[in-house]
């Protein structure tokens, strides 16, 4: 029976290969500058033969191969494609539909069929990666989505899955008081065997990386307070380490991310009550914090705040606190919006607030949404436009080194090679 099964895989392997799309001729982009993930270079242009870029340079100086077309791309900044750091494509605004009721009323069905249009829009934001950080309770949809779209049934970006995520049993929801053995949004797991189980079922199904929330609003009154003990986080981390992935964590405290950093997470997610002491902590081990501050700004004002009308809430002010504190520190910048709280499609308002309201350079930004969060997310064949590199590319009108608006015109997109957006 084995050997008939690896019969089969091997026969219908390079059918299977066959049918995808076929490899494109060579294309020279010939746009007004190029942003290459690190800097930008007027006048340069881009080779893209097949999936990859071949060549960047000044355009007088790149030779296209016979038979190449010339894409003219004036008044255009190409971009590497921009790297989405932390969404979730199985969910969608909480002004729509609390996220109580995504999780416990609506059909696994009806959440996949939203989440593949929601794929679409972030590709066509020019958003070619995403960090997908939990199905909340989906299941195991993400890795289903990222397979459809790998294999060319749905347009999407490339996708790095987290599956169910993991938190401490009793510290997550939903929950009602009457009512025992809610589904909940992540899967509950405790203790030495607990835990080294429950991440090694979540690789197996097909997580590229392991979220663990390292606190949770259990606490009383709906504080938040911290979840999982040092000795489980590390654990965590261990387990999932040996198996080559890395695990991010969630984390608004400063005992949760103080946890978090000394078990060996690499990224933050919130970090809202983050302390000098713990950024300094973040900064020593190379933790990044992933601020999600346009989630905080869409949740506020969901909750009623008139932006720009009377005083900032609380938690949009402590948001403020802990990035200027994280700045200080030096911790790296990575850049992802907690997409599905707002509209997917709309990842660039991440973007645009860490400049206008939280005052980082434009540069940096783009940097860290290019180059950063590739080095971050361990992908080496992206972030920048460079010789050997995936051909994910974006054209946007205007220079977004200067104006981070120029992000929300985007006019052409490629994906390995292939326009997705023209
Ligand atoms: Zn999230």
């Amino acid at each position: 029976m084995k050997r008939i099964f690896r019969y089969l895989l091997l026969c219908c392997l390079p059918l299977a290969l066959r049918a995808q799309a076929p490899a494109p001729a060579a294309t020279l982009l010939h746009p007004a500058a190029v942003f290459d993930g690190q800097d930008l270079h007027p006048g340069w242009a881009v080779l893209v033969e097949g999936t990859k870029i071949t060549a960047v340079g000044p355009a007088a100086q790149l030779k296209a191969p016979a038979g190449a077309t010339t894409l003219e791309l004036p008044g255009l900044t190409l971009l590497p494609g921009l790297i989405e750091g932390h969404s979730h494509l199985l969910l969608h605004p909480y002004n729509e539909t609390s996220w109580n009721d995504q999780v416990l009323k609506e059909p696994l069905a009806l959440r996949v069929a939203r989440a593949t249009v929601s794929a679409k829009r972030t590709l066509l934001a020019g958003f070619t990666t995403a960090r997908d950080l939990g199905t909340e309770g989906a299941g195991y949809a993400d890795v289903g989505l990222k397979q459809a779209i790998d294999q060319g049934i749905i347009p999407g970006p490339r996708l790095l899955v987290a599956t169910r995520a993991l938190v401490a049993t009793g510290s997550y929801g939903p929950h009602l008081a009457a009512v025992e053995d809610l589904p909940q949004g992540a899967q509950e797991a405790d203790g030495v065997d607990g835990i080294i189980k429950a991440v090694r079922e979540q690789l197996g199904h097909g997580a590229d990386v392991i979220k663990v929330y390292a606190d949770y609003r259990w606490g009383p009154g709906g504080t938040a307070q911290a979840t999982f003990s040092q000795e489980e986080l590390t654990l965590i981390v261990q387990t999932a380490r040996s198996a080559g992935r890395g695990v991010v964590a969630h984390a608004s405290t400063a005992e949760g991310m103080r946890r978090a950093v000394l078990a060996g997470v690499e990224t933050i997610e919130h970090g809202d009550g983050g302390t000098p002491e713990v950024f300094k902590l973040m900064k020593q081990r190379g933790v990044g914090l992933c601020p999600t501050v346009a989630a905080t700004d869409a949740i506020s004002q969901y909750q009623g705040w008139k932006k720009g009308q009377g005083p900032d809430p609380e938690r949009v002010t402590e948001k403020h606190r802990a990035v200027q504190a994280a700045r200080q520190a030096g911790v790296a910048l990575v850049v992802g919006g907690d997409v599905g709280v707002f509209p997917h499609g709309d990842n660039a308002r991440e973007l645009e607030l860490l400049v206008q309201d939280y005052g980082y350079p434009v540069l940096d930004v783009l940097r860290a949404a290019t180059s950063g969060n590739a080095r971050t997310f361990h992908l080496a064949d992206r972030g920048r436009i460079a010789p050997g590199l995936l051909a994910d590319l974006v054209a946007v009108e205007g220079d977004p080194t200067q104006q981070v608006q120029a992000l929300r015109k985007v006019r052409l997109v490629l994906k390995g090679g292939v326009v997705v957006k023209e």
